[in-house]
């Protein structure tokens, strides 16, 4: 389809006078809109699937048009690039492969205890530049494996500690936060999924579109196939626990609060520190499972004792839930 023959907004949603946009028949892609300048996204109608939150003005395509050029980006996008669903899936044995990196390292998961109630705790997102985050999981995996009576019934354990192993084979460096492809999978998700991502103040490559990556891939499709109760990423270090936000009320912030209280990290504030779009927390959040995203306080010590204390608190949470 050539950019003539886009439909103008959807037309239960009438434009404001002056303003028109494009439609793609592709529900995940942006909307494209043109203004005298770009308005806040809040003033943005929508066509009911997705909040658009981010405008982008386009300098060189306001120039060609006279005027000003907003692209907006869904809040959720459709995981179209993720296979069909397929029936709920446990894996039956202790240690398994999710899948590759874009470097082609394996991705490995490790299982504990028997029970419908998952808790999923995935380390390394930020690859080595959170190296502490994948010693802290393979700490637990330890753990678990020496102490199995810490596994409630009723429960099952995944620990995935190298989320993104291509990163955590460059160590503590900028670029060891990133895949091969030099992409920020914490920023690669279908939440919020925006082209301008950051981290601090500087920009970081969230993938040329939501879930392009092959580790993102592989851990959203191992989600969607677990089903899991509860999703805790572990990175390093803003200290506290921020809870994944994608319309909200799934139990990331209960999720926090248990945690927070249990570890000792500060919970039930958002992270404001910068703008973050299309996390993993924030995403699983919008598939209805509790997420959330827990800072350790350091980049050098594993906080294992406090984070333990975290984990076991959470399991006796899914219990009663
Ligand atoms: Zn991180």
């Amino acid at each position: 389809m050539v950019a003539e023959d886009l439909p103008t907004l959807a037309p239960s949603l009438p434009p404001p006078p002056g303003y028109a946009c494009h439609h793609s028949p592709d529900p995940d892609a942006a909307l494209d809109c043109f203004f005298a300048t770009c308005h806040a996204a809040a003033d943005i109608p929508t066509d009911g699937h997705a909040r658009l939150v981010t405008a982008a003005p386009s300098t060189d395509q306001a120039a060609r048009d006279g005027a000003a050029h907003c692209r907006f980006f869904p809040r959720m996008t459709q995981a179209s690039q993720l296979p069909a669903l397929p029936q709920r899936r446990i894996p039956a044995d202790n240690t398994f492969l999710i899948g590759q990196s874009a470097g082609g390292r394996d991705i490995l998961g490790w299982r504990f205890g028997q029970g419908d109630k998952i808790l999923l705790l995935v380390g390394g997102i930020h690859g080595g530049f959170e190296g502490n985050t994948v010693t802290l999981v393979n700490e637990l995996i330890a753990h678990f494996e020496n102490t199995p009576e810490d596994v409630l019934p009723g429960i099952s354990i995944i620990l995935i500690p190298t989320a993104n192993p291509d990163g955590l084979a460059l160590g503590r460096q900028t670029e060891g936060r990133f895949n091969a492809n030099g992409v920020d999978l914490n920023r690669n998700w279908g939440c919020e999924w925006s082209p301008d991502a950051v981290w601090r103040d500087e920009q970081v490559d969230p993938g040329p579109h939501a879930f392009s990556e092959p580790e993102t891939q592989a851990l959203a499709a191992f989600i969607r196939q677990l089903q899991p109760s509860a999703a805790v990423f572990y990175h390093a270090a803003a200290e506290g626990v921020f809870a994944g936000d994608c319309e909200g009320g799934h139990g990331s912030d209960q999720l926090a609060a248990v945690i927070g209280e249990a570890a000792g990290y500060a919970y039930g504030e958002e992270f404001s520190a910068y703008p973050v779009t299309g996390t993993a927390a924030s995403w699983i959040d919008g598939q209805g499972i509790p997420a959330v995203d827990l800072e350790l306080s350091t980049t050098r010590s594993s906080e294992f004792d406090r984070n333990l204390r975290g984990v076991l608190a959470v399991e006796a949470w899914l219990s009663g839930r």
